[in-house]
């Protein structure tokens, strides 16, 4: 039996209220991220039936997946990888939501273990150009979406970014107007991709309103981290 969560309850109501809005109701799934938190706080949450949660560092969140294996949970990267951490990534991880440049695709391809079903995989894309950040160029999608569902360990399943948390809401819907636009032309080519990872705790309803189907929330559900 599921336990009472108020603040988890709140948050999915407030995600199903914009996904109504938007007109699509249930189909918007939140990514609970626990970067920095315990691993007693997730096992809270995922008491409360959560179910698929995100991390930012490869042996963070690979050290929080093997204490927690025995509840089932999903475990998303969504922090840059780098390439010598490919294989504790692949091994520890069901999604990667932060491959950006080619040279990720065959070092994860070769690292996912036989006997685990195919990583599933969103391409990160940093949506505002905006220099040094994480994420590959709105041009560069194609030919690593072809790169990734050529791979036979990997799965695409669609597009993630971190747009830049301008104050002008405008400025950000449109960033995240573009990353929808971005996955409708990869659609085109791809129809088997399900997933627009964006919106964080600032700023989802917006990103819903523009077509998430997945928002990855830290502090909307665990408060202020403190690093
Ligand atoms: C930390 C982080 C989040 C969650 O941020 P909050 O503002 O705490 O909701 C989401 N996505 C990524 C990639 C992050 O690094």
């Amino acid at each position: 039996m599921e336990s009472v969560h108020p603040t988890l309850h709140d948050v999915l109501q407030t995600i199903e209220n914009a996904a109504v809005l938007a007109g699509r109701p249930r189909q918007v799934g939140l990514l609970a991220v626990s970067k920095t938190r315990p691993a007693s706080a997730v096992r809270e949450l995922a008491a409360a039936g959560q179910h698929a949660f995100g991390e930012n560092y490869v042996q963070e969140g690979a050290a929080k997946a093997r204490e927690l294996a025995g509840l089932g949970l999903e475990w998303h990267l969504i922090g840059h990888l780098q390439s010598n951490k490919c294989r504790e990534a692949a091994e520890a991880f069901d999604w990667v939501q932060s491959l950006d440049r080619m040279k990720l695709v065959a070092a994860l391809d070769q690292a996912r273990p036989a006997d685990r079903p195919p990583l599933n995989v969103l391409i990160q894309v940093n949506v505002d150009g905006e220099a040094g950040k994480s994420g590959c160029r709105p041009d560069e999608v194609m030919a690593l979406a072809d790169a990734v569902a050529a791979a036979p360990r990997l799965r695409l399943r669609g597009l993630m970014a971190i747009p830049e948390p301008h104050p002008d809401p405008a400025h950000r819907r449109a960033a995240f107007r573009r990353l929808r636009e971005l996955r409708d032309a990869l659609a085109a080519r791809f129809p088997g991709i399900d997933t627009l990872s964006m919106g964080m705790s600032d700023d989802f309803p917006l990103a819903i309103a523009e077509g998430a189907t997945l928002v990855r929330l830290g502090t909307a559900l665990f408060g202020l981290r403190g690093r």
